[in-house]
């Protein structure tokens, strides 16, 4: 099996390790020095092609062709030099794919430009109470106003993500009551702040309450212009199904259940059980799951790359990584016992590195549990894989999917 990506790609890899090392230079940058200077990397790593490289440059990206291996390279040598890459989040990776591909002129122009630059943060308005597996039956309501050019919207949405922060949110809304389920959704952008939205944190099991946490919404008359509905009215659902496609391949997250496995390792030996045999034999198994995956991510690579159709493998790939992270961590607290239960929650400690710092493996367990259920639950992927994969009759009380 040859894993190199070849010659063009490693004298590709050489200039953008040339120009990190020139760019990013954070030193013992802090607050908005060091805010000033990411800003003005990525900017430069958008003249040079590397970020944004499916956004037009007239809406502030770097317009370049598709090319899964470049993309790759460029995520590499970032991540190795832990150098900003595209701002994350609903917005880069929901909000400005769908606009580019479903969005009139007008939303592009006024929504990618800040999204990109990190001025603009999305929440996904899609979960209610009462509808999460099942989407289709979300019951927000959406009417318009006397005149015709606003969107007049009640209701309630819940479980989501960086609510506090975000400063615009993309929704499902009912506007036609008596169409069947799926067809009477639209979707709409919507300016949080306005008189109409209220927001309230929600407390989670981690004891996690703050800026990057859960909210729920409610809207008591909120309102969005007409022209911010994206796609047609009542074709929402559709819009919803607008999917990332271009340079997508699934290397980053099996690197990082690498990084991962090589935490509990270490936790392993920290603890004196590193020559238990009954750890090893755990280690062992997770080790093999964990490089399946690893080598099932370049499988995905290498069809990108050529063009190929995946089949169903794509629709493993979450399923096993949440189940894979959840084992780790269920063996971390393992090793750990009771202190592991009794450590507080929150900032430092010991375990794997995340997006916002250490976390805590308690943190990681209670995550591990989250990452099942967000973005479709387990059951709801088994049930993917069931029907599209395997062609098994579908769940009839499963309106999810169309
Ligand atoms: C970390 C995290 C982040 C999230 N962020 C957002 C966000 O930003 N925006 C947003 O809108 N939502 C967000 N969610 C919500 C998430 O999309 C829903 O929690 C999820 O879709 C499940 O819906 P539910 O909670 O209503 O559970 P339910 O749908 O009630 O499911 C409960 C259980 O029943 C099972 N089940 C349900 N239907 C079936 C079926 N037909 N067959 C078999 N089993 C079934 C499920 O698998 C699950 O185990 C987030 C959730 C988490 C955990």
């Amino acid at each position: 099996m040859d894993l190199s990506y070849g010659e063009a790609a490693e004298a590709f890899r050489k200039e953008v390790r040339g120009f990190i090392k020139a760019a990013w230079q954070p030193g013992e940058l802090r607050g908005a020095e060091l805010k000033d200077h990411i800003r003005a990397f990525r900017r430069a790593a958008i003249e040079q092609g590397y970020l944004y490289r499916s956004v037009p440059k007239r809406y502030g990206g770097s317009e370049q062709p598709v090319d899964v291996i470049r993309a790759q390279v460029i995520r590499e040598e970032f991540g190795r030099a832990r150098a900003p890459m595209e701002v994350g989040g609903n917005g880069v990776n929901m909000t400005v794919p769908t606009l580019l591909e479903k969005g009139t002129e007008e939303q592009r122009e006024l929504f990618i430009r800040p999204t990109i630059e990190g001025d603009y943060i999305w929440g996904q308005g899609y979960s209610e109470p009462g509808s999460g597996s099942d989407l289709a039956s979300v019951r927000t309501k959406a009417e318009l106003s006397a005149d015709g050019s606003k969107w007049i919207v009640n209701g309630q949405k819940i479980w989501t993500s960086q609510g506090m922060q975000a400063t615009h949110m993309f929704m499902l809304v009912r506007t036609e009551p008596d169409a069947p389920k799926h067809d009477g959704i639209t979707y709409l952008l919507m300016d949080l702040n306005q008189p109409g939205v209220t927001r309230r944190p929600i407390r989670q099991m981690t004891g996690e309450q703050g800026s990057h946490t859960f909210c729920e919404f409610f809207f008591d008359n909120a309102e969005a212009p007409v022209s911010w509905q994206v796609g047609e009215r009542g074709q929402g659902w559709y819009v919803s199904r607008t999917t990332l496609k271009h340079e997508r391949a699934s290397i980053g997250s099996a690197d990082g259940l690498g990084s991962q496995f090589r935490k509990l390792v270490e936790l392993a030996q920290e603890m004196g059980r590193i020559g238990d045999p009954l750890v090893r034999d755990r280690l062992a198994e997770i080790e093999g799951r964990v490089l399946s995956h690893r080598y099932t991510s370049f499988r995905l690579f290498s069809c990108a790359a050529a063009g190929e159709d995946p089949g169903a493998v794509p629709l493993l790939m979450k399923l096993l990584l949440t189940e894979i992270g959840h084992d780790i961590a269920l063996l971390a607290q393992d090793l750990i016992g009771e202190e592991g239960m009794t450590e507080p929650l929150g900032a430092g400690g010991r375990g794997p590195r995340g997006p916002r710092g250490p976390n805590k493996w308690l943190d990681q367990i209670m995550g591990s549990l989250g990452n099942s259920i967000a973005g479709g639950a387990s059951n709801i992927q088994r049930n993917i894989i069931g029907e599209r994969g395997l062609g098994l009759p579908r769940d009839l009380a499963m309106s999810a999917e169309k």
